[in-house]
């Protein structure tokens, strides 16, 4: 059950579901849903959100202007971007050749918006968000690593991230460009 409430500022949508914790939640597009257990007054919830709306502001800020860089910046011709993405996972793949046997697997982009790149061992395929080629070289690389990576782990254990990290030492501050949005 689903309903619109107002607390300290914030509108946001409230669900009732079976769990044991008040969930707070700010979506890329703004708005905010918090989930609460059934059995929960909704004075708690109200205040909840309310103590909150300060930080709720600052997250519905920084999706605003990640929003607006986005639209300011055109999406890259498709081509261009899968040929510039092919040639990253050619210059990385001798790293994981190795260990994983058969050929590099096959490289697409798509217009995703979600996240920056998936890697499906099914169809052995690694998929780059178009708008990744907009993103610094170094975060591009970043990308292919992290993806590349997902066929030796497939989840984000502390494996995988070891195994990033060991690739690619200074991986943190090129997942942060991609966080920032801004291109140098
Ligand atoms: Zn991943």
């Amino acid at each position: 059950m689903q309903q619109q409430r107002h607390a300290g500022g914030v509108t946001f949508t409230l669900t009732r579901r079976r769990v044991k914790n008040l969930n707070l939640r700010v979506r890329a597009d703004g708005s905010v849903s918090v989930s609460a257990p059934a059995s929960m007054p909704v004075g708690v919830i109200d205040g909840f959100v309310a103590q909150r709306a300060g930080w709720i502001a600052r997250a519905q800020d920084r999706f605003a202007r990640r929003r607006a860089a986005e639209a300011a910046r055109p999406l890259p011709d498709k081509g261009e971007a899968l040929a510039g993405m092919r040639a990253l996972c050619e210059a990385w793949w001798p790293c994981f050749s190795g260990r994983c046997p058969g050929p590099m697997p096959a490289v697409r982009v798509c217009d995703m918006h979600t996240r920056w790149g998936s890697c499906s061992l099914r169809t052995r395929t690694v998929c780059f968000a178009l708008r990744l080629w907009t993103m610094p070289h170094a975060a591009r690389e970043y990308v292919v690593v992290h993806e590349l990576c997902h066929l030796l782990h497939p989840d984000h254990s502390p494996a995988f991230w070891a195994e990033v990290g060991r690739l690619m030492p200074d991986y943190a501050a090129r997942r942060a460009l991609l966080r920032t949005g801004e291109t140098p």
